[in-house]
């Protein structure tokens, strides 16, 4: 397939999608879209607010009854074609997130196909919401369990994943029966539309997907408005804490995922070779825009002296460039402004007194000066009392710490406030087991950098990462968007019938 990188006559502009229709905006209610590996204005989004997300929330609630009932097995139908769709267009998918977020575009179809996977759990919806069936419970009394859909639902997305975290979410909402408002991130809003227009060539009937584009306003309303049953959230900890406090006062099953600062350890035994390749690919693939990014490297004993040469190696081989272009390991920054904040954050390093060995500040792309671009930086000697240590940097900055021992490099991922992801570097089968049990992060590889669970299983941090009690996806994601009836029901035996009684009734 031929992929369009041109810089079209016309700029395009993106619409709402409303009970399968786009929606069209005055340009004085849109925003810009950048490519930031050209720092140039590629089209506009729209702003939408409250009267947006009040008509989408109708057009969901009045699509909802009729998807409620639809059978189960053609409701899987429109999941599979879907499926098929995603698929036969994830290339230009991953051409638009190329061209929004500055990924490279190997990497942004790796991200497509791994939302492919939640809608292929999502089509197996007629095994996912069976429910228990007890007979006999009581004389002439059975009871059974069945998993019914919330109603409208709502999703809020961040920009570093814009077709990968909303796939995470929407399909199993739209296969458990609910209807759905997507938010997506305004930064990186293409590959959404797209998905909109796949959806209804599916068959999915009209209103039950919805998008609204914008931010703040969008935001609250959503998290404000009374007919929203549910809300899954991805995005940082301060605005995810705001929807799930929010969202719960108002009586609203919240999820949100957030914030992540994620360390690696290694221990002295470790295959030096794959940990250093293993250090370099998550910490700086897509720009350490990732929350499952590996962004601290605890070397145990004496390993920081062995890994860095072998880091060194790699870094300096890496090319840096925009992201459609064959043989580049790493795009640019999202946008201006997060460069310059990463750009804040080595100064910080820095001054902080961490060892700076790389410094990316420098690095502009000669072709594309206008780029959001930045090199990759290498700290060693981080310590826990630096702010580069405790907070989330989201850029290619990843920092070596020294930690004496395995005990010593366990209590400092135990003690930081974030835990999303974590991993082991060893050949050690028992270390490995032993960390397994003992660190307090849900998402452990060993030696595996970036533990991001296959499609079918759960996935979702805990702490400062993550809040409520439910991850994102897989049998999570089935609990998070139905609610479990129970019911218990008496079909007394022809011509026979209890006395009346007072009592509480017992199972006899
Ligand atoms: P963000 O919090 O800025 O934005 C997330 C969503 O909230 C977007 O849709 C955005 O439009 C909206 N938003 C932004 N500011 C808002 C405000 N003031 N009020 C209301 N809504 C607002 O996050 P981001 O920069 O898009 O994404 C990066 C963050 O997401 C990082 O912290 C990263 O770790 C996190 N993330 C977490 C996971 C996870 O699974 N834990 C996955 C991906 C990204």
């Amino acid at each position: 397939m031929t992929i369009e990188t041109a810089q079209p006559a016309v700029l395009p502009v993106l619409s709402h999608w409303i009970d399968g229709q786009p929606v069209e905006v005055l340009p004085e209610q849109t925003g810009p879209i950048y490519n930031p590996a050209t720092g140039q204005v590629i089209g506009r989004v729209p702003r939408g607010g409250e009267a947006e997300v009040a008509a989408a929330v109708a057009a969901a609630k009045a699509a909802f009854p009729a998807w409620r009932d639809m059978p189960l097995i053609a409701r899987s139908q429109v999941l599979f074609a879907f499926r098929e769709l995603m698929w036969r267009h994830r290339e230009e998918m991953a051409a638009l997130i190329t061209r929004d977020h500055g990924k490279t575009f190997p990497d942004a179809l790796a991200e497509v196909s791994r939302g492919i996977e939640t809608i292929e759990f999502a089509c197996g919806l007629p095994v996912h919401l069976a429910g228990l069936n007890t007979p006999n419970v009581a004389t002439n009394v059975d009871a059974f369990t069945l998993r019914a859909p919330l109603g409208v639902t709502a999703a809020i997305t961040p920009f570093n994943f814009p077709a990968m975290v909303p796939l995470w979410i929407y399909p199993i909402a739209i296969a458990c029966g609910n209807t759905m408002l997507l938010k997506p991130s305004s930064h990186t809003p293409g590959a959404t539309q797209l998905q909109a227009e796949l959806w209804k060539a599916a068959g999915l009937p009209d209103g039950v997907f919805n998008i609204v584009y914008g931010g703040r306003e969008a935001v609250t309303a959503i998290v404000e408005h009374p007919d929203i049953r549910a809300i899954q959230f991805v995005g940082s900890t301060k605005v995810g804490r705001y929807v799930y406090e929010t969202g719960t006062k108002l009586g609203k099953r919240v999820g949100a995922y957030t914030s992540a600062k994620n360390a690696m350890i290694v221990l002295p035994d470790a295959d030096m070779e794959l940990t250093a390749d293993a250090a370099v690919a998550a910490g700086y693939g897509s720009a350490g825009e990732r929350c499952m990014a590996q962004t601290l490297v605890i070397a145990v004993g004496d390993t920081a002296e062995k890994l860095r040469p072998l880091m060194l190696e790699r870094i300096a081989k890496l090319k840096v460039g925009p992201g459609m272009e064959p043989g580049v390991d790493m795009g640019p920054i999202y946008t201006a402004d997060h460069r310059e904040s990463v750009i804040r954050w080595i100064d910080k390093g820095e001054a902080e007194g961490a060892e700076l060995v790389v410094d990316g500040r420098p690095f502009q792309h000669p072709e594309n000066p206008d780029g959001f671009f930045l090199g990759v930086t290498l700290f060693d000697h981080v310590t826990p009392d630096m702010e580069i240590y405790k907070e989330e940097i989201f850029g290619p900055v990843l920092g070596i710490v020294h930690a004496r021992t395995y005990d010593e490099a366990l209590a400092l991922i135990n003690g930081h406030k974030y835990a999303n992801g974590t991993a082991i570097f060893t050949t050690d089968g028992g270390a490995a087991r032993r960390f397994k049990l003992e660190v307090d992060v849900p998402m452990i590889g060993v030696n595996v950098p970036i533990p991001v669970p296959a499609g079918y299983l759960s996935f979702g941090g805990s702490k400062e990462s993550a809040l409520g009690d439910l991850g994102m996806r897989g049998e999570d994601g089935i609990r998070f968007f139905t609610q479990q009836k129970m019911v218990t029901e008496r079909w007394p035996e022809p011509g026979r019938r209890a006395a009346l009684s007072l009592v509480f009734p017992g199972n006899a």
